[in-house]
């Protein structure tokens, strides 16, 4: 057996299932040839007016078209499309607006925030201190908030989850910044998709001084990030902690990709996005009708986001992991944290979730959905490109 056999039964074994895992999505068939094309194994160097590498003239435009489409598609003053992934737009953004204040405030993992931001992650590798967002039920916890940054001397606010299924609001976070002289950046990579598309957080560029996030998660793109600024002055940052200090190869061809996915989203991500959303709170209401419990207080979402009760769950033996496990077996991916996402099947064309409900529920119940979940998956239609 070799790598080229285990790539066709990848395939094969991807295209059979429905794909409901929260952080991914599916590339266009143009998107996937970006990405595999000959840009795949070459560089690109930008120096003032020249590229540093040959050969490169028609990444060039790539890139040019990339940026200007970027900026179009936020309404941004500037961008930065280059970070390779998610992780790294964020230490970009955070290396570009924390200064000598090392104080920062993100939502802790155990209410849905990024594993990043805490447990001595990017605290250790960028040095900076986090204390908690104070946050329940789904919600920033404002006035406490306000408390924090004032008695923690706060200097930077990162918002934005790994759980994430409520807007904040940014107006509010906005006043306590500028009383406190703190800055304020936005995590969203869940929820890019969303936000190009108009369908979430509209105003999470506005209030904050840089918002950011995963290119591939309800984002049409490959893995990668981006970065969004309205301030010269931070931009000039963002640029300068790229290349040579978080990163050096850009991998030209996810840069392409990315290009691709960016016209997608123009043309068709306002028209995905509110399906993503409608598509959620139906399979919400459609769960809630055969009596199939969420996470207590989740049923609100506003994002792609559905959030698994793993004491439900319990009621018949299974765990986040076996009922993934089981979930599997019934051919629908999703993860193991107890989450489950509405976006790559809404642009798979599946828009029935009285149906996605019923075979949720039946997996539940451990019956018998063969026929169900099969006639779904013929009836996949990659849509929006
Ligand atoms: C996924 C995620 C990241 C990391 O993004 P990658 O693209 O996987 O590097 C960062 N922050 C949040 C909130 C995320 O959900």
């Amino acid at each position: 057996m070799d790598s080229m056999y285990y790539i066709k039964k990848y395939n094969e074994y991807r295209k059979n299932v429905l794909n409901m895992q929260a952080s991914e999505n599916v590339l266009s068939p143009n998107a996937k040839m970006a990405l595999s094309s000959d840009m795949a194994s070459r560089y690109s160097l930008k120096i003032e007016n020249y590229n540093a590498y040959g050969g490169t003239l028609y990444f060039d435009e790539i890139l040019k078209l990339l940026e200007y489409n970027v900026k179009k598609l936020f309404n941004a003053g500037f961008s930065e499309s280059r970070p390779l992934s998610g992780h790294i737009a964020s230490e970009i953004s955070l290396l570009s607006i924390i200064n000598n204040n090392k104080n920062v405030a993100a939502v802790s993992e155990e209410d849905g925030g990024y594993p990043g931001y805490t447990n001595s992650n990017l605290e250790r590798v960028i040095g900076f201190r986090t204390y908690k967002i104070p946050y329940k039920n789904f919600s920033i916890d404002y006035d406490e908030l306000e408390k924090s940054v004032k008695t923690n001397k706060i200097g930077t606010v990162i918002l934005g989850q790994s759980m994430f299924i409520k807007s904040y609001d940014m107006k509010r976070i906005h006043e306590i910044a500028e009383k406190y002289n703190s800055g304020v950046v936005y995590d969203g990579s869940h929820v890019m998709g969303l936000i190009a598309g108009n369908a979430f957080q509209t105003d999470a560029l506005k209030y904050s001084d840089i918002l950011f996030g995963s290119t591939h998660k309800t984002f049409f793109g490959p893995q990668g990030g981006i970065i969004l600024t309205d301030n010269d002055e931070i931009y000039d940052k963002i640029v300068n902690n790229t290349i040579f200090k978080t990163m050096d190869n850009i991998n030209l061809s996810r840069v392409a990709a990315l290009s691709v996915s960016v016209e997608e989203m123009l043309k068709y991500g306002d028209k995905y996005a509110k399906n993503v959303v409608k598509n959620t709170g139906e399979l919400i209401k459609a769960l809630n009708e055969l009596k199939f419990k969420l996470l207590d207080g989740s049923e609100i979402s506003e994002t792609h986001q559905i959030l698994l009760d793993e004491k439900f769950l319990s009621e018949k033996g299974y765990s986040f992991l076996t009922f993934s496990e089981e979930m599997e077996r019934n051919k629908i991916i999703i993860d193991r944290f107890g989450r489950i996402g509405t976006q790559e099947i809404t642009r798979y064309n599946i828009n029935d979730m009285n149906e996605i409900a019923y075979i949720i529920n039946d997996t539940y119940n451990k019956l018998n959905i063969n026929n169900e979940i099969n006639s779904m998956i013929d009836r996949k239609e990659l849509k929006y490109w």
